[in-house]
């Protein structure tokens, strides 16, 4: 039988009791139509899991699951795209294990979003990641920034190997990967490619110029291809 997956952030979580808010409820008592008793696994988004049961109102959870290995850690910065693209990208990035997401404003990106519609989409993505994550069998969930600067999606801890996607330019990506590296930061362009003002910050920030290849990927299979072969090469897809 699947097992039931519940979101629950860690703030609803005290002790041994995990409190759904009002659309969880409802997904459990009213679209799954759980009775008292009924199994559901809860994971809070931080890296912890618990086998539960529902009495109706709450989740009274039993032994935590032990945290699973950690994964390699994998950044994506994508530039803002047209139409779903985006919810796509965070969906498949998610299922993919990326640690953070990273969206930015592209000067070639065809959308743009005011402050308030940013904050807006973040809200979006990091439901669409909560829920890929649930699907998944992820326990954390992938940070998801508000729609920024490139300058600020270059912003990695140190010692990140980080790498700037260019169609036509750049070493194949196995030969940028480091093995000691304590992370991986990929960064790629819109629809309409990065400009060379956009390459230039990006070298300057430290980021080797990589390839995905000989042919041109659109923006989306670029960037979910970049964190499959970061994951796979890092280690996390075996
Ligand atoms: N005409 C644009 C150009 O030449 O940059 C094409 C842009 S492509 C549709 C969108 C983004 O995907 C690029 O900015 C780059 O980050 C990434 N990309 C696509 N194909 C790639 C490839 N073969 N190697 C590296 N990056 C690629």
């Amino acid at each position: 039988m699947t097992r039931r997956r519940l979101h629950v952030p860690p703030e609803r979580i005290e002790g041994a009791v995990a409190r759904p808010d009002a659309p969880s409820l409802h997904y459990l008592a009213g679209v799954l139509r759980l009775a008292p008793g009924a199994p559901v696994e809860v994971f809070d988004g931080a890296g912890s899991a618990w086998d539960a049961t529902f009495d109706g109102e709450t989740l009274r959870l039993g032994e935590r699951r032990p945290a699973p290995l950690p994964g390699a850690t994998v950044w994506l910065a994508f530039a803002l795209a047209r139409g779903e693209k985006g919810d796509w990208i965070v969906q498949k990035g998610t299922e993919l294990g990326l640690s953070r997401i990273v969206p930015w404003q592209g000067e070639r990106s065809v959308v743009r979003l005011e402050p308030d519609r940013a904050s807006e989409r973040a809200r979006r993505w990091e439901r669409i990641a909560a829920e890929a994550a649930r699907q998944c069998g992820r326990s954390d969930v992938p940070e998801v920034a508000v729609p920024g600067t490139l300058a600020a999606a270059l912003t990695a801890p140190p010692g990140f190997v980080r790498l700037v996607f260019h169609a036509g330019a750049g070493a194949p990506i196995a030969s940028v990967v480091s093995p000691a590296a304590p992370g991986y930061l990929a960064v790629v362009g819109p629809e309409g490619g990065l400009t060379d003002r956009e390459v230039d910050a990006c070298l300057s920030a430290g980021c080797a110029l990589a390839s995905l290849g000989p042919r041109v990927l659109r923006a989306e299979t670029a960037a979910v291809t970049a964190a499959a072969l970061l994951q796979f090469l890092a280690g996390d897809l075996a």
